[in-house]
């Protein structure tokens, strides 16, 4: 959770929101918002924060979409990349691109 947005420059609290950041009312200092996906705070199973460029290890065996074969639980994912949403976890599988919840591996 981010606290509320203050000016970066006079650290004055209620800037005014622009299209794509703030604006400070009192020195007039205008900066970007940051990222809001989510993607800052994408958690493995065991609850650490994980980053794109880690590596991850499967636990539990995935199915993908209704295909036989899968993701066996122990596969190790590396150099995943966060993209956000349900499945927030973009890793490589035997040269096949997968998506995968965060609750579902922990960090190798
Ligand atoms: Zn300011």
């Amino acid at each position: 959770m981010s606290d509320v947005a203050t000016c970066p420059i006079c650290t004055m609290p209620d800037p005014l929101t622009t299209v794509d950041g703030f604006e400070c009312a009192t020195c007039g200092h205008e900066w970007m918002a940051e990222p809001g996906d989510g993607l800052d705070d994408v958690r493995d199973a065991n609850g650490n924060l994980l980053a794109t460029g880690d590596d991850v290890v499967v636990i539990k065996d995935l199915k993908l979409d209704g295909k036989t074969g899968g993701v066996k639980s122990g596969t190790k994912v590396k150099g995943i990349r966060l993209v956000g949403g349900d499945h927030p976890i973009d890793g490589k599988v035997k040269g096949r691109g997968i998506l995968i919840k965060a609750e579902f591996v922990r960090k190798a």
